[in-house]
């Protein structure tokens, strides 16, 4: 079930300078209130109206969430000063709403999605890993680029174990509290730092507390990103007792289910003990933990 495949990046001489153009056009509306109220991700709430026409979930296909793209050509191109800069090859539509759960479809009828939060964080982060690999499970970690860059060889040991990475900013601020320009350059520098470390940038995004607004969409998606929020919220970081954590889950648990977990941000150790107690039993019920597949996207 794994993803060994190295990963390459998909457009490796382009994120920096979208980076740089989406900071340039914050500055020059920053006299503005960047963005609306955004949409929390609300629990329970019916799934997003994929603007794409989200063909389903990846049912555990190893690379579903690769080779996309030609890569190898990508890569052969030279890499001189005078390439050309301009946007990623293809950018998702900006969204009004985070997705919130799996697109409906025969393959998702038994899917469900774990995410772990704010990492990696090495007291916990390697323990969640294990408990993955020893069920053959994979998962999202929504990283933050000021952890990502102090602890690079566990994002390397994450991407290389066949789970994705997604952007969760880079000191987890409340969004709608910043401006454009800062926001942009917490989503940029996080993105940048894990094309760094793994050769390729996110492509899904997650806002801290579920608090997104317009800018948000607008940068994730100038960035590539897919902006992605939860169905089921375990609250770990309540640190409510491993009893409860598992209790939520498992409620919780349902065709189609993102759940929400954090593998930093504070004590995690009920995290990683519930984790290895409740992904048996969801296996057992039959249910199948699998990635998110990119929706379509708009021709260029
Ligand atoms: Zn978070």
């Amino acid at each position: 079930m794994k993803n060994d495949e190295p990963t390459v990046g998909r457009r490796v001489l382009l994120r920096t300078a979208v980076f740089a153009g989406v900071a340039a056009a914050g500055l020059l509306i920053s006299g503005n209130e960047s963005g609306t109220p955004g949409t929390p991700g609300t629990p329970g709430t019916p799934g997003p109206p994929g603007q794409g026409g989200a063909p389903g979930a990846a049912a555990g296909a190893p690379g579903s969430l690769a080779g996309r793209m030609p890569e190898k050509s990508y890569r052969l191109r030279p890499m001189t000063a005078e390439a050309p800069l301009r946007p990623p090859a293809v950018k998702p539509a900006v969204r009004t709403r985070p997705i919130l759960e799996l697109p409906a479809g025969a393959d998702t009828a038994s899917a469900m999605v774990l995410t772990f939060d704010d990492g990696p964080d090495p007291r916990y982060t390697p323990a969640i890993l294990d408990t993955l690999s020893r069920y053959g499970v994979r998962a999202m970690f929504f990283v933050c680029g000021e952890m990502a860059t102090e602890h690079r060889d566990l994002v390397r040991r994450i991407a290389a174990e066949g789970h994705v990475i997604g952007n969760h900013t880079w000191t987890h601020p409340l969004i709608p509290k910043l401006g454009r320009p800062a926001l942009a350059s917490e989503i940029g520098r996080t993105s940048d730092v894990v094309q760094q470390v793994i050769g390729e940038a996110p492509q899904w995004f997650r806002a801290p507390y579920g608090a997104w607004n317009r800018a948000a969409f607008e940068i994730g998606a100038e960035l590539g990103m897919e902006p992605l929020a939860w169905t089921v919220d375990s609250l770990d970081w309540e640190e409510p007792g491993v009893t409860t954590i598992i209790g939520r889950v498992l409620r919780g648990a349902g065709p189609r289910a993102i759940v929400l977990s954090h593998d930093a941000g504070g004590n995690r150790s009920q995290t990683v003990q519930a984790l290895s107690a409740y992904l048996p039993q969801l296996l057992a019920r039959g249910y199948r933990m699998t990635l998110p597949t990119l929706p379509a996207r708009p021709p260029r």
